[in-house]
């Protein structure tokens, strides 16, 4: 028993693995297989390099798909759907008369409206290597924390280390706002997770060469670093900018003054004021100018009224309610959720300022003893109605828990 590829003999490998008409030791095995992926790898970043402009999704199309999961936030939704076809479009430049820019993006809106969701639900459709990092672990260099450049890693890692695929991505860095500058007061002390590293981002957003660890982390300088051109790959920030409004709303005031006592700001009603959003005030904020150069798109998210809860229940393919109706049907259970109790639901999250993320978290307080009893109890049918749902919470003591 010899290998067909290598010769050696049985003895002398690891591994022999017989086929039809011979053998294949595990080193043969191994390089074939390195082999087959880098082949593959060429054949894929050609494929990418020609995107058929008419197979692209057109923005109504994205668009229509972010309606299926996203309640709501039409704004940054049509944002969003037309940065990702103009990235493709750019992509697609045979020509160099005109040179199309990159738009970056920038979205504003309180936590837990739909940034990260809108974002990975955006993913699903690309044709692009595509990743979602978050900007709270970045320090600048030199500093306990991940190197900016780590940024990228990601998404060299969503698409096997082909540089030139992930050269043509998009990156969704989440909670920007937590690298803006600390106070108005440029560094008494060292401010390295702040400034230092919006100057490190600049790099990445303007487009230039980086070197990248491939592993990500910090680098250090044994280890090989994979040179990066950013020109193409399309950035979206995504941040709550915590207390923005009131620099809105300042600024709206001081623009009317001497105009009569009926100031703007007065009749903007406090949560329309993340509408009138603008660069300035994200400067007032914290961001350099130079970030904000680099992040012509602004939009902003709604905050989530009651109606809007609601609807997020119910309506998104993938809504709560539907979700545990599924897993209930698996054991040939059916749930119903009553009217009043989605409503009740609704309610609690808003008392306790828990947003689209606590309906998640009281609708598992609810069910947890129907999930654990119904499997094996032999029923058929289970209603949730709003007493039991009461009664599920006070057990759970949830109002105790939650204030
Ligand atoms: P953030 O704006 O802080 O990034 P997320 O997108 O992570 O918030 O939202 C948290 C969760 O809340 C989501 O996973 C989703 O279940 C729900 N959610 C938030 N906003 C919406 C929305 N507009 N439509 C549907 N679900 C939403």
């Amino acid at each position: 028993m010899h290998c067909s590829f290598c010769g050696r003999s049985a003895q002398e490998v690891q591994l022999l693995m017989p086929g039809m008409n011979g053998c294949i030791c595990n080193d043969c095995a191994e390089q074939a297989h390195l082999l087959a992926r880098e082949y593959l790898g060429n054949e894929k970043k050609q494929a990418a390099g020609d995107l058929n402009l008419a197979e692209i999704p057109k923005p109504h199309e994205i668009k229509a798909y972010l309606d299926e999961y996203v309640i709501g936030q039409d704004t940054a939704k049509r944002y969003l759907s037309v940065a990702v076809y103009n990235h493709y479009k750019r992509l697609g430049q045979s020509d160099d008369d005109v040179d199309i820019e990159k738009s970056n993006i920038i979205m504003v809106g309180p936590t837990g409206t739909g940034k990260t969701l809108i974002a990975k639900t955006i993913a699903r459709l690309l044709k692009v290597p595509f990743t979602i990092v978050d900007a709270t672990v970045l320090t600048e260099a030199g500093y306990v924390g991940e190197d900016i450049e780590s940024l990228l890693t990601r998404l060299l890692q969503v698409c096997d280390y082909n540089v030139a695929e992930a050269e043509r991505g998009i990156v969704f860095i989440d909670e920007i706002d937590k690298i803006a500058r600390k106070g108005d007061n440029p560094s008494i002390t060292r401010d390295v997770s702040g400034e230092g590293v919006q100057q490190g981002l600049l790099k990445l957003l303007e487009g230039s060469v980086v070197n990248v660890p491939p592993q990500g982390g910090r680098k250090h300088p044994e280890q090989k670093m994979i040179p990066v051109n950013t020109k193409n790959i399309l950035f979206i920030c995504g941040g709550a900018f915590e207390g923005i409004e009131r620099k809105i709303a300042l600024r709206l005031n001081t623009h009317v003054v001497g105009y009569g006592n009926d100031s703007a700001a007065k009749r903007v009603q406090r949560e329309k004021l993340l509408h009138y959003v603008a660069p300035q005030d994200l400067k007032s904020f914290g961001l350099i100018p130079e970030i904000i150069g680099r992040l012509p798109v602004l939009t902003n998210l709604e905050p989530l009224d009651r109606d809007a809860l609601r609807r997020i229940l119910t309506e998104p393919k993938n809504a709560i309610v539907r979700q545990y109706a599924k897993l209930m049907k698996m054991d040939g259970v059916d749930v119903e959720f009553t009217y009043e109790v989605l409503d009740y639901i609704v309610d609690k999250a808003i008392e306790f300022k828990l947003g689209a993320r606590g309906l998640r978290s009281i609708v598992e307080t609810i069910m947890i003893d129907a999930m654990y009893d119904i499997p094996s109890s032999g029923e058929k049918q289970f209603v949730v109605t709003k007493d039991y749902a009461e009664k599920q919470l006070d057990k759970a003591n949830f109002s105790q828990v939650r204030s």
